[in-house]
């Protein structure tokens, strides 16, 4: 068995009590001392490292992140890290176009709407750089996607295509379709009609995803949407020792079936591996506030005085699931043991979500199942309290609790004055006593756990720090911020025995560049120097 001790450290162990120290003795995958006693191990151990005075963090857990999709994606075109523009994204197409000419399809993703007017844009541009192949690029918050002509074509879309029922194609004013997917309308694109990745590139762009996420600190994550083929690729690494994260995957609530899809739930729960756990369900709610098909209880403002419409009325936003199948979804869920991650943004599909947790609890009490909503955008202030009455932990992506573009621009006109107030009330849940997780959505957006945390403790883009912050009432602490992203998403992530540095629990630990405690406003700017999983260094880099 190794052992290596960290000495000369500033600890935080993120446990219940705000404990501190200074060292930390790792025998094998466990902690076995901590403070003077750690110091007293040095004698006989493999490693000592002194961190001269360095911060050390439990591993950070990322409570919703897409993994194999992220890795896969930047195997192929990634945009994520590409200037937001339009310009700058159809260079990089044409780049990898041009890199890549025995590729039958241009396929990958990461655009920003706010790089195009309306947040829509057009296949005409995709069909000036790439035109005899077909394109399908998905938008980074994977809601939509942007395709080109030769695209449409393969598929068999056109102006006499209706819409599907969860989606929609954006058509230019004479009704032809302008190649930007909403919805169900990207998925089903993506799922039947764009070339499959086969479970080998899902084991590549897994690998891919762990070593950039061991890099950030990341020792564990929860997986937002595990698909049969992701599942067989993460069994694969688990059973073959080269899943180094600790990995809980949830299985995706599909909206055209019903209750009966839960037997297969409970089927796929078994094909678990030691490291890796499928047992979660994901159920989408609604969609997003940006391009209106998150539910809200009153309908969008439409920047003018009124509200916008939609064809039967004033427009809410999508549901996805109904209400009373999702009561049911989630207490037969809950009975049989599996944790609930719902995605929910509007201030209806929140309440709905804690709707049917409550129905759940009323059916047959308490379980302990840490069921929990993700992003959370708009919550009513009624609501609030709930979370921590129904023991409902908050899922935050705090990175989004910011006025950037997306913000001011696509979603404050459409809410209005009250309910942008209501926006991501972190501080709040945190101080009516709710669990508060934290993670990335990645690709959607960064998975830099510090540049997550700096969001949640100043409301505000680390590439803009001297924007006005969003809401900085809501902010939440720097130790809260911290525990959320380590013992608060391992809590979820069924992971009680990491997420907490203390004797017995295993080493997933983080050792940064810097103490970010000495100046909380730019957490981002520091990095991970050493990341441990499982009392093995998975990841080193100079400090
Ligand atoms: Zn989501
Ligand atoms: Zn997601």
């Amino acid at each position: 068995m190794t052992r290596t001790v960290i000495t000369g450290a500033k600890i935080f162990t993120a446990d219940g009590a705000g404990s501190w120290s200074h060292a930390i003795a790792v025998d094998g995958d466990r902690i076995v001392a901590l403070g003077d006693a750690a110091l007293a191990r040095t004698d006989g151990a493999d490693t000592v490292i002194d961190a001269r005075g360095r911060l050390v963090v439990p591993g950070f857990q990322d409570a919703h992140v897409h993994a194999p999709f992220a890795g896969n994606d930047l195997r192929h075109v990634w945009l994520n890290d590409t200037e937001a523009t339009a310009d700058a994204y159809l260079a990089a197409v044409a780049d990898y176009a041009r890199a890549h000419p025995d590729e039958e399809w241009i396929v990958g993703g990461g655009w920003y709407m706010e790089a195009f007017p309306g947040g829509t844009p057009h296949r005409d541009l995709l069909d000036a750089v790439v035109p005899d192949r077909p394109v399908f690029l998905m938008n980074r918050d994977v809601h939509g996607a942007w395709a080109n002509s030769k695209a449409l074509e393969l598929a068999g879309l056109d102006r006499s295509t209706p819409d599907p029922a969860d989606g929609r194609y954006e058509r230019d004013a004479d009704g032809e379709l302008t190649g930007c997917l909403h919805e169900g309308a990207a998925y089903a694109f993506r799922d039947t009609v764009a070339p499959t990745p086969t479970v080998d590139d899902w084991v590549d762009g897994i690998l891919t995803a762990q070593t950039y996420l061991h890099s950030l600190g990341i020792t564990g994550w929860q997986d937002a949407w595990v698909t049969p083929q992701t599942l067989q690729a993460y069994r694969r690494l688990a059973a073959d020792g080269r899943l180094t994260a600790r990995v809980v995957g949830a299985q995706w609530w599909e909206r055209s079936e019903g209750l009966e899809q839960i037997d297969r739930f409970v089927a796929q729960r078994d094909l678990g591996a030691p490291g890796f756990d499928p047992s979660r369900v994901k159920i989408m709610v609604d969609g997003v506030l940006e391009n209106h098909t998150g539910s809200l209880q009153e309908p969008y403002c439409d920047g003018c005085g009124g509200y916008l419409m939609s064809a039967d009325g004033p427009n809410r936003g999508l549901t996805y699931v109904d209400p009373e199948i999702l009561k049911r979804a989630v207490t037969e869920l809950d009975r049989l043991g599996f944790s609930v991650h719902m995605h929910a943004i509007g201030d209806a599909a929140v309440r709905r979500c804690l709707d049917a947790v409550e129905a759940a609890r009323l059916d047959h009490g308490y379980r302990d199942t840490r069921h929990h909503i993700a992003h959370v955008q708009l919550v009513h202030p009624d609501d609030v309290p709930r979370f921590q009455q129904l023991g409902v932990t908050v899922n935050a992506q705090a990175l989004w609790a910011c006025n950037d573009r997306q913000m001011t621009q696509l979603t404050l006109p459409y809410l209005g004055a009250e309910r942008s107030g209501w926006q991501y009330p972190f501080g709040s849940l945190a101080a009516a006593g709710a669990t508060l997780a934290m993670g990335s959505d990645w690709p959607v957006s960064t998975p830099d756990p510090l540049a997550q945390i700096e969001v949640a403790v100043n409301r505000k883009d680390p590439g803009d720090r001297d924007a006005a912050p969003l809401l900085p009432h809501e902010a939440l602490t720097l130790s809260g911020a911290l525990r959320a992203f380590t013992a608060g998403s391992a809590h979820i992530n069924g992971d009680d025995d990491a997420g907490r540095l203390a004797v017995g629990r295993r080493a997933d630990l983080a050792v940064l560049d810097r103490d970010i405690f000495t100046d909380p406003t730019r957490v981002a700017d520091a990095h991970v120097t050493l990341t441990m999983a499982s009392g093995r260094v998975v990841h080193t880099a100079p400090a």
